[in-house]
């Protein structure tokens, strides 16, 4: 049941991303250089330093920047301008535990083991990234609002419990704060979160985002689909966390263009794919990510930031 949710993404993904190294290279990555005691990684792509502006790393890391809502339509740069900014670093997490015998060679790009995903998460810290929010995110792309210093955003999709129970006390650890896209079907199953601790989540100064009730591809949407997969669950989202979701991740980085006027119907802002290319219209509603893999290295994650943006 599991499995089903990955083998498109993963297709897709892989497809995509021609620069990243193949899986059996990744795999190959030696344990010396996962348990290296300090794994910092100097980032000297001209793209990072261009969107590098601002030092107050402190303030930029609470989120507090104000949401969309904030900022007046006729603030917003045209799509032209929003696509041609320095794109920020944004990578994709399913699930955090070790693999199991049963895992499949496909499934593995979507299941991080719980040392790889520390060894991935210490990486950025050592080599001085910061996470940003969408708000933060959006106000850079829509008006150019500055950023902290080598911003990067960590996105968790699929409501796993272990993202509660193991990626976040391992962010907590360096300051970090991250996105949780929800699928609502799954709250409060076994292995799964519940309400409270998305809750929690969104307490603690992450953002939830809305990820459809039960994964269904949108593609596919026709008539009432639009209000079971995204308003409903938008709303239930907003009932859990008492703050209004202003964002979006399509199921498997699928979307279509007709997607885009029904998300915006429904009061989100911007919307997020994988690792495609962006739409040249409504940029904003195609953000891009890249799915951390778990045959990825702290090294091999750090090149495919590099490359993917
Ligand atoms: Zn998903």
């Amino acid at each position: 049941m599991k499995f089903t949710r990955y083998p498109l993404l993963a297709a897709a993904s892989l497809a995509s991303l021609g620069a990243l190294p193949a899986c059996n290279d990744a795999k190959n990555a030696t344990a010396a250089e996962t348990a290296a005691s300090s794994t910092a990684i100097a980032a000297d792509s001209a793209e990072t330093a261009t969107l590098t502006t601002a030092g107050n790393a402190t303030a930029a890391n609470t989120g507090n920047t104000g949401s969309p809502a904030t900022i007046p339509a006729a603030q917003r740069a045209d799509a032209a301008t929003i696509t041609a900014r320095p794109q920020v670093p944004i990578l994709c997490y399913h699930q955090i535990r070790d693999w199991r015998p049963r895992d499949s060679k496909g499934a593995k790009d979507y299941i991080v083991p719980v040392e790889q995903f520390k060894a991935q998460i210490k990486m950025l810290a050592d080599s001085g990234y910061h996470t940003i929010l969408p708000d933060q995110l959006y106000a850079y792309l829509t008006t150019g609002a500055p950023l902290p210093s080598k911003p990067v955003m960590l996105t968790f999709d699929d409501t796993d419990l272990d993202q509660f129970t193991v990626a976040r006390p391992t962010l907590d650890k360096y300051g970090f704060k991250a996105v949780y896209f929800i699928m609502t079907v799954s709250l409060g199953r076994p292995n799964y979160m519940s309400k409270a601790q998305v809750k929690q989540l969104s307490d603690e100064g992450n953002v939830i985002g809305s990820h459809t009730w039960d994964h269904h591809n949108v593609k596919k949407y026709e008539g009432e689909d639009w209000v079971t997969q995204i308003e409903k669950p938008t709303k239930q989202l907003e009932e859990i966390t008492g703050k209004k979701i202003n964002y979006f991740a399509y199921p498997f980085g699928l979307w279509r263009p007709e997607a885009i006027p029904e998300l915006k119907k429904r009061g989100m802002d911007a919307a997020f794919i994988l690792a495609e290319k962006r739409d040249q219209q409504d940029p904003l509603y195609t953000i891009r990510r890249i799915i951390a893999s778990g045959y990825w290295s702290p090294r091999t994650l750090h090149n495919s930031i590099v490359q993917s943006f």
